[in-house]
């Protein structure tokens, strides 16, 4: 029988034999999957491959669903892309999206006693794709989900850009349900990879009182429990550990115990049904955000002044650029553009009111942005521009918490896992 791509292999060379599935190639190698997940790649004159398995007969089975239980509750995910919404193609070699309800579901079964599921791909992205305007699109179909009935949203989303959205989401939408941002930075195909086990937590939180919008990933490095981080106090801190996300002055709302699913929570949160359900997708999406470094010439704000309408300042320390920028601030907030300083810190509070360049900055009329990220503030900027043009207007709410961006109590400053 002759093998094709997508078949089950035993690859012999040199003395040695890999189990694994056959993939396309454009180099000329003959490239073989193996079962950890990593692709090793033969010189075809050096390799002999046996046939194990037709790709066929490895998928062909269907395995039967249970139809909804009418005493679980009913939960809506949205796909947005990443690496949690992907999988191999072992037709074409390409990375794609496999997300109907059913495909969930029979990746991950352990899902199905926990809620009835409503799946809709809204985007195939990596979260480094993503725009403004599809967090506004994105909006509207969760709102949409929970009009019609949804007792909870998970989003999946690739986990570069994931917090921006959240806080996105978190600021347009006000709601009486868990919104949860969950996504995975191993894909499926992996063995350490955390999509099933980040998937179950998510789908804990999205059925739980939580009625917020949260990002739910794992805690540690082990699969032992999630942590429930607030959407607008969070970052990923990591290029690829498995506990990359972090809450920022702040401690995380909660956990997740895995596996039994148990929460514990941390904070006070708006409980399921405290809120109506409104939406307000109003933004200026050209807003942007300057980082400040020791010697930086002033006239990157010109630019940014002549192509944006706000601009949030990531500062040194408690939140200060040299002397030289301050009247390039003034001149920026003449013009009527806002101007929001942050700390590229991260942790603690902006206070400009301690030295000579604080003091300055403040005197030129750029507003603190108290404990709030960098991105954070910028994403709110955007939507403040969005709901008013009145300079003071935009000072007042970017000042005032609106989703819990906000922390006035010093001692939650820092970074929390
Ligand atoms: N960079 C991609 C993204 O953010 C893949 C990484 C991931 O999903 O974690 O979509």
């Amino acid at each position: 029988m002759t093998i094709e791509e997508g078949d089950a292999v035993l690859a012999r060379c040199e003395g040695n034999t890999f189990e694994g599935v056959l993939m396309p190639s454009t180099t000329g190698t003959t490239v073989v999957k193996l079962k950890n997940g990593y692709n090793m790649g033969f010189k075809p004159d050096n390799v002999t491959l046996e046939l194990i398995g037709k790709k066929s007969d490895m998928t062909g089975a269907k395995v039967a669903l249970p139809g909804p239980n009418p005493d679980l509750p009913n939960i809506s995910i949205l796909s947005t892309g990443g690496t949690i919404a992907s999988k191999v193609d072992y037709r074409t070699g390409a990375v794609t999206s496999q997300f109907t309800a059913e495909d969930i579901l029979l990746a991950i079964p352990e899902l199905t006693t926990i809620a009835n599921y409503h799946a809709r791909v809204c985007y195939s992205i990596l979260s480094e794709n993503m725009r403004p305007e599809y967090w506004v699109k994105l909006a509207e179909e969760v709102y949409n989900e929970i009009k019609a009935g949804a007792d909870g949203v998970i989003i999946t989303h690739g986990t570069d850009t994931m917090m921006y959205t959240a806080a996105a989401i978190a600021f347009m939408i006000e709601t009486p349900v868990p919104i949860v941002f969950v996504g995975s930075q191993r894909s499926a195909d992996r063995p350490s990879s955390d999509n099933a086990m980040n998937a179950i937590c998510a789908a804990k939180v999205a059925t739980s009182d939580i009625a917020e919008v949260t990002l739910v990933m794992h805690g540690t490095t082990s699969d032992d429990h999630c942590l429930i981080h607030r959407g607008t106090k969070v970052r990923k801190m990591h290029t690829s550990r498995r506990d990359a996300f972090q809450s920022i002055n702040s401690r995380p709302l909660g956990r997740v115990e895995y596996p039994s699913g148990e929460i514990t929570t941390y904070l006070e949160h708006a409980r399921r049904g405290e809120r109506e359900l409104s939406i307000n997708t109003n933004i200026e999406p050209r807003c942007t955000l300057v980082k400040y470094t020791p010697g930086a010439s002033p006239e990157a704000l010109l630019f940014a002044s002549a192509n944006y309408k706000g601009i949030v300042l990531e500062g040194t320390g408690l939140g200060h650029v040299s002397t030289e920028w301050i009247p390039f601030i003034e001149r920026t907030i003449e013009a009527g553009i806002p101007v929001i300083v942050t700390s590229q810190c991260i942790s603690g509070r902006v206070c400009d009111r301690v030295y000579d360049t604080g003091r300055d900055i403040l005197k030129a009329g750029a507003v603190e942005g108290e404990d709030m990220l960098p991105e954070v503030a910028l994403v709110k900027l955007m939507w403040a521009l969005g709901q008013t043009s009145d300079i003071d207007e935009v000072w007042k709410l970017m000042t005032t918490d609106m989703a819990g961006e906000i922390t006035r109590s010093s001692r939650t400053w820092g970074v929390y896992s």
